[in-house]
């Protein structure tokens, strides 16, 4: 059989092609029929290429149906998807396209003046441009091409994109996914979801609002409603009040932790408005607990949280239906079916409940490892084939999965480690703070010590002095921070991660 992700996908379109599977907010339908059409005139298109086995294909285009499209395309030829951010300039692009060395870039028509003299550079010899508005020269050329296509051979081992991981913690690095990693976890998370399967095209309906350059919004999100022949309604970039506009149409939506906190500043957000919805989750980075008890408050829904990364998609969840326990708030769940997860020490050895120590994975769905990166690739595997993650976390008596934050972020002051979620913990209790981030940073007695950088809600007034005795009558004199500033709001990068390398280096000469 042919182990293609886009044959599996193919497979799981309803009966009835002519449904629509993909409504766009201003207003757009596109029928499975269109999907299956469109993505053959682009595969053909690539196909007419006569590109190298393995071929990368990078994409950095502004979101659209369109270049979702693209991406089933490439699947469909069996070339390698790599998408882009679209926030790179040129440094950026530089570095990521010498780096993939593509056969083919697709950029907007905006940025073509200055990617395609790069991507030229670089030894890419096809250049096309594709816009938001179903404009630019991949389209046009792809107008020419049948809409016939027979979905490329592939084995399950074989690349199927390359995801560039989010750089929270330094320079990206580029995971090579291949077609059984993709399709493993879309077929867990579709069983483990409850993803309502249709055949006559009355599944589920996803609200999809997430860039598509990340696990989250590319593989999470597209393959859940693909997979089931679910309904996707398409919104370009994410609109909190058209999000709620669009919930009583929806039954399942996919946000990260910052789309959550500005739709509960949406009056509409109310429980009538979510009266038809089955599923909220919320990944990426962490949920705050007071996000998930308003979110409950307000509409009646418990958000499901998961935790996953580029390298791995995704790896533990909170359970969908009550029988298989409750979905607790601060957790991240459960390891999925399939997925091994274990936490160890310093030194390796097992870590018992409830104690702190290393992630580590193994799994179908464990990438194959860095792009060109071996030295890297060996390092962050342990000898026994698990997949070191960067995360530090705990796992409780019940299984539940608690990620507590990532092995860089660790402060180690005067011998001691601190961990900032524990503290941050603290401080995002306190009355009138919206939310924190500790970093650590040098210090000439202790090595390094914490700073904490507070963000006030709207209309409070905080002392930093005040925050920083409270914790002194709570905590051990270690864990406190040796400094408080309080500021409007976090560094955070499009997934809406806190930038924590951008805090270090603004505050590392602190105690220098
Ligand atoms: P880089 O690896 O380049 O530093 P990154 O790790 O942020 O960047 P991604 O692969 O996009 O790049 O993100 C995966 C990371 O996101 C995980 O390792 C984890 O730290 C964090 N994460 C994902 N889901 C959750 C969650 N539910 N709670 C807490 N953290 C999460
Ligand atoms: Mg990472």
């Amino acid at each position: 059989t042919n182990a293609n992700l886009f044959a599996a996908l193919r497979a799981a379109f309803p009966s009835d092609l002519d449904s629509i599977a993909v409504e766009t907010d201003d207003g757009l339908f596109y029928s499975w029929r269109d999907l299956d059409r469109a993505s053959a005139m682009i595969a053909n298109l690539l196909h007419a290429l006569k590109l190298k086995e393995g071929a990368r294909i990078a994409v950095q285009v502004e979101k659209s149906v369109e270049a979702m499209l693209l991406y089933l395309a490439t699947l469909r030829a069996g070339y390698v998807f790599l998408p882009l951010n679209t926030a790179y300039r040129q440094a950026e692009i530089e570095y990521f396209i010498g780096n993939a060395e593509p056969e083919v870039v697709v950029c907007s028509t905006a940025n073509a003046d200055w990617v395609a003299p790069i991507a030229t550079k670089a030894g890419t010899r096809h250049v096309f441009t594709l816009d938001d508005d179903r404009t630019g020269t991949l389209l046009e050329v792809a107008a020419q091409c049948s809409d016939q296509h027979d979905i490329a051979r592939k084995k399950g081992d074989d690349l199927a994109a390359i995801l560039y991981t989010s750089g929270t913690t330094g320079r990206s690095k580029g995971a090579m996914l291949s077609h059984r990693n993709l399709q493993s976890n879309a077929e867990v998370l579709k069983d483990y979801w409850g993803w309502r399967t249709s055949k006559r095209g009355d599944g589920d309906v996803l609200i999809h609002a997430l860039p598509i350059f990340h696990v989250h919004g590319l593989f999470v999100a597209i393959h859940g409603a693909l997979i089931s022949g679910s309904r996707m309604i398409w919104l370009n970039r994410f609109d909190p009040r058209r999000v709620v506009a669009r919930l009583p149409e929806a039954t399942v939506f996919m946000g990260v932790p910052t789309l959550y906190v500005r739709m509960l500043a949406e009056p509409g957000l109310t429980r009538e408005a979510c009266s038809n919805m089955r599923l909220f989750i919320s990944g990426s980075a962490p949920l705050l607990i007071e996000t998930f008890n308003e979110w409950r408050e307000r509409t009646d829904h418990t958000i499901l949280e998961r935790y996953g990364m580029s390298e791995t998609a995704m790896l533990t969840s909170n359970p969908y239906s009550a029988v298989q326990g409750e979905r607790r708030g601060g957790t991240v769940g459960f390891p999925l079916p399939g997925v091994r997860l274990r936490v160890r020490d310093d030194q390796g050895n097992p870590c018992p409940i409830e104690e702190i120590g290393h992630i580590e994975v193994d799994g179908p769905n464990v990438f194959a490892g860095y792009w060109r990166m071996p030295e890297k690739t060996k390092e962050e595997f342990t000898a026994d084939g698990f997949f070191k993650t960067g995360d530090v976390g705990k796992i409780d008596g019940l299984g539940y999965v608690t990620i507590v934050g990532r092995s860089k972020d660790l402060i180690i002051s005067g011998g001691y480690n601190v961990y900032p979620a524990e503290i941050e913990g603290f401080i995002n209790e306190m009355p009138g703070v919206a939310e924190s981030a500790i970093v650590g940073v040098p210090h000439p007695d202790f090595g390094e010590v914490g700073v904490a950088i507070v963000i006030p809600k709207a209309g409070a007034a905080l002392d930093a002095d005040a925050i920083v005795a409270d914790l002194k009558a709570r905590l051990a004199n270690f864990k406190i921070p040796k400094r408080c500033f309080v500021v409007d709001e976090l560094p955070r990068n499009a997934m809406g991660k806190v930038q924590k390398a951008l805090l270090r280096e603004q505050h590392k000469g602190l105690f220098a």
